[in-house]
């Protein structure tokens, strides 16, 4: 992709919180992230019914993002229970899965697939030496599709995730970075947080959040808001990424799935927020 800071959103087809496709092209937006679709809908005719939707409407899928059943981000304990492939009792049959999303996303022609890996459990622990090898095994399949697996930020600090990118010690392995998260999480600054793991950053999230109360962060949700009304603030963000050398798409993410009048006028204005930042900046 040759435009530097292409605007992108987070799109779903039959999971996840994204969008529909009909709302990236009415908002004229010309790239999109996709939340895996359900297992039934993971084949090589679901794949090019979908590329040749993209084309029609002059779209670009970005990342194929992984999602799991019996996920649940209900609260912050809940999720560090339920998400990703750090939850022990389902980790291979997640591993085995991913590398089914990591094979549609072959099919869509997409080089990039996304996940949110979990709670990164302890250093010293044989949950941690265990994860390690279960995400070198399913990088593997990644590189052997010609893609690179993007970590979704939030769910450790940036000196975590940087240990645990230098364990796992593959080449095919970078960040997705999401500034809300760190917020949504408490996990720490996430402008500082971008300062430190810019180097590893190929694709982002462009989401905002207001902090939990002091005293309850890192264990009651902060709260999502609408682009530019939270507490990153969105030009210092696109400012960080611009010293960090970061040119690739600028993805908005509103996970409001549950009211989609406002997830598609809150992603309206957050399209108009960043073109003008992009000139501003860009
Ligand atoms: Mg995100």
């Amino acid at each position: 992709m040759s435009e530097k800071w292409p605007i992108g959103v987070f799109a779903s087809v039959d999971a996840g919180l994204g969008v529909h496709l009909d709302v990236a092209k009415e908002l004229g937006v010309p790239t999109i992230q996709l939340h895996t679709p359900s297992k039934e809908n993971r084949n090589k005719q679901a794949a090019d019914a979908f590329l040749d939707k993209c084309k029609g409407m002059g779209i670009t899928v970005t990342a194929v993002f992984g999602g799991f059943e019996g996920e649940s981000y209900a609260d912050i304990a809940t999720t560090a229970r339920t998400v990703g492939l750090v939850p022990e009792a389902t980790r291979a049959e997640r591993a085995a899965e991913f590398k089914e999303i990591s094979d549609f996303a072959k099919l869509l022609g997409c080089g990039v697939v996304g996940m949110h890996i979990g709670f990164v459990p302890d250093k010293n622990s044989d949950s941690y030496k265990s994860l390690l090898s279960i995400t070198r095994d399913v990088l593997d399949h990644v590189a052997a599709n010609g893609q690179r697996m993007h970590l979704e930020t939030g769910q450790e600090s940036a000196d975590h995730l940087l240990e645990f990118i230098a364990d796992v010690d593959r080449p095919n392995l970078r960040i997705n970075f999401d500034p809300a998260n760190m917020i949504l999480y408490g996990t720490g600054n996430p402008i500082e947080a971008l300062k430190k793991v810019g180097h590893l950053v190929a694709s982002v999230h462009c989401k905002d959040a207001k902090w939990a109360p002091e005293g309850e962060r890192g264990t009651s949700w902060g709260s999502e808001v609408a682009l530019g009304e939270g507490d990153v603030g969105m030009e210092t963000y696109l400012r960080t990424l611009n010293d960090a050398g970061y040119t690739g798409p600028l993805t908005i993410e509103r996970e409001i799935a549950h009211d989609r009048e406002r997830q598609k006028a809150d992603i309206g204005a957050a399209v108009q927020l960043l073109q003008s930042l992009k000139q501003k900046i860009g």
